[in-house]
């Protein structure tokens, strides 16, 4: 599944996160009903790949999505290992999981390779009436840290989930 012949890029892209802000669901969400290949002999971490097609490339997604230990608020090295891009989710009705970016952004810089792609993700944008972070404010941040944007999705709805990703390979295709 990890075949570099079969494709003409290959990616790997990290989510991370607070708890319970969503992460699996957007990974979900970016699979359904799509080609995808799934590890389940490892405890710890696991991975979904979806190839997307940009610009007539096959450009091959490996996502991986953590197992519930952000919760103790740190990932293994190996979480981190060779990823060429990270989406850091937050969600957009619990302030303080906004708040927690910093501290994600600090794991990424220095467990991370140095040009690792940032993209920040606020999830549960289709709960507009229970919002506690402006988008302004993550758009702010991702400039402020050097992130490349600060996206607004609903793994619920399936909104912005594939831009995210598209947008996040467009730019490692062009800085490979
Ligand atoms: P994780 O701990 O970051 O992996 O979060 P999960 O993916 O397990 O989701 C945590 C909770 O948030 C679950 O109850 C999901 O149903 C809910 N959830 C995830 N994404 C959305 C979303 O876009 N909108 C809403 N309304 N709920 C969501
Ligand atoms: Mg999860």
């Amino acid at each position: 599944e990890l075949d570099e012949d079969s494709c003409d890029f290959l990616f790997k892209i990290i989510l991370i996160g607070d708890t319970s802000v969503g992460k699996t669901c957007v990974v979900h969400s970016f699979k359904s009903g799509l080609f995808l290949e799934r590890q389940q002999n490892t405890i710890e971490v696991d991975f979904t790949v979806r190839t997307l097609d940009i610009d007539g490339k096959k450009v091959k997604m490996q996502v991986w999505d953590t197992a519930g230990q952000e919760r103790f608020r740190t990932l293994t090295q190996g979480y981190y290992r060779n990823a060429h891009g990270a989406m850091i989710a937050y969600d957009l009705t619990r302030h303080s999981t906004f708040e927690s970016l910093p501290h994600w952004i600090q794991e990424v810089e220095q467990c991370g390779a140095p040009s690792i792609v940032v993209i920040f993700i606020g999830n549960k944008c289709d709960l507009e009436s229970e919002r506690q972070v402006l988008f302004e404010d993550a758009c702010t941040l991702a400039e402020q840290r050097g992130a490349l944007a600060a996206l607004e999705t609903s793994a619920k709805m399936d909104h912005n989930i594939e831009e995210a990703f598209f947008l996040m390979a467009k730019e490692l295709i062009v800085r490979s």
